[in-house]
Order: C-alpha cells, then structure tokens, then sequence
C-alpha cells in the first residue's frame, strides 16, 4: 500500500534508519556521561562510544582515528576547513580555489573571505556541472593555499573527479578540500586513494541524526594545519571545543557503518528507480534533465539524484499542484531565498529552465509504487498546468 506524501527530497535531509536510532538511545539516559570526563566511568563510557564511531568513520573513508574532527554538521565543517586553512596559511598565501556550483557553505565562506582580503577563483562548470582540470591548473599560482571542490553535487547530483583534482594538488603542494556530504556512503570516496588532505560530511544525509558532522583533517605528510574557529575547552585536539554530542556521535558511526556494508546495493536500487522515473518523465514532451545524462553519462551522476526542467511551467507552481510528492527547486536553501539557483545558473542553461526545474532525490526507503506514483502526478499537471494556467507558466 502507498503511504501519502511520497519522500523524495534525500538530498535535503533523511530519515533516521531505525537501526541507527536503536544504537542511540541508551546514550541519551543510561550511558549519558560527558567524553571529557576523565575521572569517572560516566566519562569513559561516553569515550569509548565516541571513540569507537570515530574509528568506524575513519575506516570507511581511509583516514586514521585521528584525523577526524566532530563537528555540528556539513556547513560548519566547511566553515571550518576553509576559514581554519585560510588564516593558518595567510602567511603564506591568500589565494583560494573553489567552482561556481559549490554548495553555499562553501560558496558564503568563500565570499566572506574575499570581504577579509583573500581572493578566490571560482572555476566555471560547463553544461553538466563538471569543472575542467586545465582550467583549475592555470587558475593556480605560488599564493594558492586551498582548492575547494565538492566530490558530489546536491542539486544535479554531478560527481567531480576529486581523484584527479587531488592529485593536481598534491604534485603542487596545495591543499584539497572536498565537501563529500552528498557522496559519503553513497559512491566510492577514499581520502587515501583520491589524495584529500579535508572532507567534509555529516550524518543526516545518510540516515543518521541532525545537528552532527566531521571533518576529515590529513595529520599524515602532507599535514594539513587548521586555525580553530570555536574556543573552549580544547576538544577534538583544540580544532572545535564544545562537549560531544555522545548520541548523534554513536547514531552517525552507526550510520556510516550501514551505508558502506549496503553501498553497491543501494546504489543499484536508487539507479534502477531513478531510471524509472528519468523514463516516465521524459516521454511528455519538453522535458529537459539538467547535470549529467542519467543514460548516457550514468558514472557522472549520484545514483539517486534527478533534476529536470519542465519547460513552460514554474517549479514552484508545479510543486504546489503535486503537494503529495516532496520535491524540491533548485536547492533547499536556495529556494527559501526565491533566487533562480546559482548552480543551476552556473550550467548557462537560462533562467527559464532554471526556474522550472525540479529536484528529485531517491533514497534507500524510496519505492517502486511511489515512482509509479510521481510519475502519474507529474504527468497529469504539468499537462495541465501547461493548459489551463498562464500565471504557472514561466
Ligand atoms: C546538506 C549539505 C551541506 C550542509 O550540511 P548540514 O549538516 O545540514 O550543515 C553541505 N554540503 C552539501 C553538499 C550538502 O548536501
């Protein structure tokens, strides 16, 4: 049986996988002691909790237990990677690197920066979101201290090649930063084998709790230094203070556990049904996907993500008419602030199509009677919408 509203905005957030909230809850009463207590076995066991999701985390992307830093999501720990860089290498050079569909936690730390003196490139994307390896070599010179390009998009889902991104930079002595929220347990991310010295994540992108986050941090040669942006107590080595949320902490190594053992699975299964509807959408007519071809560029896409245009009707229009579905415009932050995207704008795809498109995000509870399902309700207004409706139309 189909359960209304259908969820299909896994892109914006996720819900908690009842695995992960089980391994929570004792830590909310029973085991609730403070991490850094160390005279007591309140605070031991909160520790070894810790302790043991921060291994769990750093095994999945190939770091050591030490090069993770807990923080309150993906936005602070791009905040933290990039102003912490920024200021710990100022002495050296104040030139960053980043592409002109970053996510605006990084895109606002980045203009924030620019306020402060730095100068920043921002690489353009050309029609698939991708940035282009000779353009970020030339862009670099001897003041360049960062390069900050995100491994998966979160709104046409384009996959960038981090591996060679990476290995750019480290021939070159400059640090690279990747924001992996979208990708982490959803494709293959290893910073060992793709040489990245920063990644940021979080874990309610991938059915873990809100309000928690990690940045990797390289200690290994070449070590990446960091001017800490929260003062305290000197937690997570001095780099972010503030007690530990001891149950999002568990809940999110829990959560990394599933999505790396249920990866290539999963992967599969959102590809498949991503497909389905990719197929029933586009057999109306003017139907555009925005970001890699789902069919033809498949490898460049995250298996869950689709973003399509349906030419001639407004995605705000369209989603009020299909309010059973959960979809999103552009991006979730994006939309509140009623601009057309700056990623999709980036594609120069032109704001018609910009403002008509519509971000689907499948996830590992999405079924095949709710695709069946998005695909009839789509169908049926944007025929209508495209008829009967000229205040809905672009
Ligand atoms: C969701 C998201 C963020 C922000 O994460 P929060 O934990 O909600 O702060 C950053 N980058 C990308 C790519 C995201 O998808």
């Amino acid at each position: 049986m189909l359960k209304l509203p259908v969820y299909l905005d896994n892109h914006a957030t996720t819900p908690v996988d009842p695995r992960v909230m089980e391994v929570m809850l004792p830590y909310f009463t029973e085991t609730f002691g403070n991490a850094a207590s160390r005279s007591h076995s309140f605070g031991w066991a909160a520790e070894e909790a810790v302790e043991f999701a921060r291994e769990n985390i750093a095994l999945t992307i190939g770091a050591e237990t030490k090069e993770i830093i807990f923080t309150s999501g993906a936005t602070e720990s791009n905040n933290l990677a990039l102003q912490g860089v920024a200021e710990a290498y100022a002495y050296k050079g104040k030139h960053i690197i980043t592409a002109a569909t970053e996510h605006p936690s990084v895109f606002d730390t980045c203009k924030a920066l620019e306020r402060k003196g730095w100068s920043v490139t921002y690489l353009p994307a050309n029609a698939e979101g991708l940035i282009d390896t000779q353009q970020l070599m030339n862009a670099m010179t001897e003041y360049t201290v960062l390069v900050s390009i995100m491994h998966a998009n979160n709104e046409i889902g384009t996959i960038q090649q981090i591996g060679e991104i990476g290995e750019i930079c480290r021939e070159r002595g400059v640090l690279f930063h990747t924001d992996a929220t979208q990708s982490l347990g959803k494709i293959y991310f290893n910073v060992e084998s793709q040489n990245v010295d920063l990644a940021s994540f979080n874990a309610h992108k991938i059915y873990g709790p809100k309000g928690i986050g990690a940045l990797y941090v390289r200690r290994r040669a070449p070590h990446a230094r960091l001017t800490e942006q929260i003062h305290g107590g000197g937690h997570e080595r001095g780099l972010r203070s503030g007690t530990l949320n001891v149950p999002a902490i568990v809940g999110f190594g829990k959560a990394v556990q599933i999505a790396l053992e249920s990866m290539i699975d999963e992967a599969r299964n959102t590809q498949r049904l991503r497909d389905m509807l990719w197929n029933g959408l586009a057999s109306m007519t003017d139907v555009l996907v925005n970001g890699p071809d789902p069919v033809m560029h498949a490898g460049q896409r995250l298996p869950g993500n689709l973003n399509v245009s349906f030419i001639g009707v407004n995605a705000d229009a369209l989603m009020m008419d299909v309010k059973d579905v959960a979809v999103s415009a552009g991006s979730a932050c994006a939309s509140a602030q009623a601009e057309p995207s700056h990623v999709l704008m980036a594609l120069h795809i032109g704001e018609q199509r910009t403002r008509s498109a519509i971000r689907f995000g499948l996830g590992r509870f999405t079924t095949e009677e709710e695709i069946d399902y998005t695909i009839d309700r789509y169908a049926a207004a944007v025929k209508r919408l495209r008829t009967v409706s000229p205040a809905a139309v672009v």
